[in-house]
């Protein structure tokens, strides 16, 4: 694992990158990664993605007692239930991103697998993601609703709100969220236009060559 310090750079570095790609805008979005000790740095409730503080970070030990930096953001309980129900996640990155929450609002969605099979790294990246119901931001449900999940799954979609993605690290988790986004992204442009999405046969080589399930 990486030092604190050079971890607390990362986070601040990626979610500025995002943020200046429009991924998320105004203070929407929220990140979380492991430290050496098994603690939690969190962005702060409020802050923007473009301006966040490396010195800033909340920051719980491993316990989950928050010891230092500022408050942390309002939807603790979503990233606590990913720690809690997977051993191996390091980091999770939640984002408004915009036609990922444009899909989440068109009908006839197949709520076990949100994302249709457009591209090989949709799959490989994030397996299926779960489309969650409409929550209120913060409501301590939301965290409920992952915890249901008894940790199958890296990445749900809060319909009408936005993704939440666990990765091993900060980078695979935003590698990972900004598959997402761009999946959603090709789903909407070609939606209605009876696109050729990858078939049966193809996901199932996907998931045999890459080991994915
Ligand atoms: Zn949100």
């Amino acid at each position: 694992m990486i030092p604190e310090s050079r971890l607390r750079e990362q986070i601040c570095l990626l979610a500025k990158s995002m943020y200046e790609r429009g991924l998320t805008s105004g203070s929407t979005g929220n990140i979380s990664a492991r430290t050496e000790d098994g603690g939690l740095l969190v962005s702060p409730t409020g802050a923007c993605f473009g301006r966040l503080d490396p010195a800033r970070l909340s920051r719980f030990d491993a316990g989950g007692a928050l010891i230092d930096g500022d408050l942390p953001t309002k939807e603790m309980p979503l990233h606590s239930a990913f720690y809690d129900t997977h051993s191996t996640v390091g980091a999770v990155v939640h984002l408004h991103s915009c036609h990922s929450v444009a899909l989440s609002m068109m009908p006839d969605l197949d709520e076990d697998n949100f994302l249709p099979p457009l591209t090989p790294y949709g799959i490989m990246k994030l397996g299926k993601v779960k489309l969650l119901p409409f929550f209120l931001p913060g409501d301590a449900a939301i965290g409920q609703a992952v915890r249901g999940l008894a940790g199958k799954r890296t990445a749900v979609m809060l319909a009408n709100h936005g993704p939440v993605v666990a990765g091993k690290d900060v980078e695979a988790a935003c590698d990972a969220i900004e598959e997402l986004e761009d999946t959603a992204r090709l789903a909407m442009l070609t939606r209605g236009l009876n696109p050729r999405a990858l078939t049966n046969d193809q996901v199932q080589a996907l998931i045999t060559k890459f080991d994915l399930e």
